[in-house]
């Protein structure tokens, strides 16, 4: 079973505009996959899709094996997902934003509080976990919606754009920790960017996506040989 599965997939908005024209694409369980590509092409519609955020016109997707639009609700469990936008309440307590999302999922509140604790603590925001979430700095709120989207332990988490307007040193330390979650989990890691160098240092597969559709499917290995 793959990962994630993706067939025929089409979008086209409310206005007329075709988004993607029918990609198909598989991540392997355990990959570290980069969807690279200019802003425009596609990226954020294709994870939206797969997070059942949009809508989609035609294809399928399933999330190991389990086909979104007959259970999503199955499918979601192995999903963690960090979207670009700050989407958490900003004025309610870092904590309680991470906690009660493991309330949505029924994880028993001891194990709810201990992850919360681990996964603050590992992001750097365990001093902060009083405060309301608008003081954090872009780069927390970025890591604040990473411990959220862990709490349930999923297989597999997407992430759009995660280091966008977050600076190099902290880039780093969000990277290090990404790959210590697909190393020591075996989660299975996607990302989106437009940036080929933060593809390169982070993942093994990749997909280049521009207009709607996939233009290349390869090893950062493969394509950096072809450059
Ligand atoms: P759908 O076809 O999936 O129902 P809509 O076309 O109704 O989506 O648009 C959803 C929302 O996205 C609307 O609020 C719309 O204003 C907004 N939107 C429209 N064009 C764009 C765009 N180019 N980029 C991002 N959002 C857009
Ligand atoms: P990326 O994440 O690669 O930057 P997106 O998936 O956000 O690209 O957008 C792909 C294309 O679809 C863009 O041209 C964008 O303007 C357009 N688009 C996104 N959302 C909407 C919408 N709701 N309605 C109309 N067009 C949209």
């Amino acid at each position: 079973t793959k990962a994630l599965s993706i067939r025929g997939l089409k979008k086209v908005y409310g206005n007329g505009f075709v988004a993607l024209k029918g990609i198909d694409l598989d991540v392997e369980q355990g990959d570290f996959f980069a969807l690279l590509g200019p802003n425009g092409a596609g990226k954020s519609t294709t994870l939206g899709i797969v997070s059942s955020l949009v809508n989609k016109s035609e294809g399928s997707v399933s999330i190991f094996g389990v086909d979104i639009d007959k259970d999503f609700s199955k499918a979601k469990r192995f999903l963690g997902v960090v979207p670009q936008e700050f989407n958490f309440n900003q004025f309610e307590k870092v904590k309680d934003i991470v906690l009660s999302q493991a309330g949505y999922y029924g994880i028993p509140r001891a194990e709810a509080k201990a992850r919360t604790e681990t996964f603050l603590k590992e992001l750097g925001l365990w001093d902060k976990r009083d405060n309301a979430a608008r003081m954090l700095s872009g780069g927390m709120k970025r890591r604040l919606m990473i411990a959220r989207a862990l709490i349930h332990k999923p297989r597999l988490l997407i992430l759009d754009e995660p280091t966008a307007g977050v600076d190099i040193e902290l880039r780093r330390s969000m990277w290090e920790f990404i790959k210590k979650i697909n190393r020591e989990e075996g989660t299975t890691i996607i990302l989106t960017t437009h940036y080929l160098e933060e593809a390169e240092s982070l993942c093994r597969n990749i997909a280049i996506i521009d207009q709607g559709d996939i233009v290349k499917n390869t090893t950062i290995k493969a394509l950096l040989q072809q450059l």
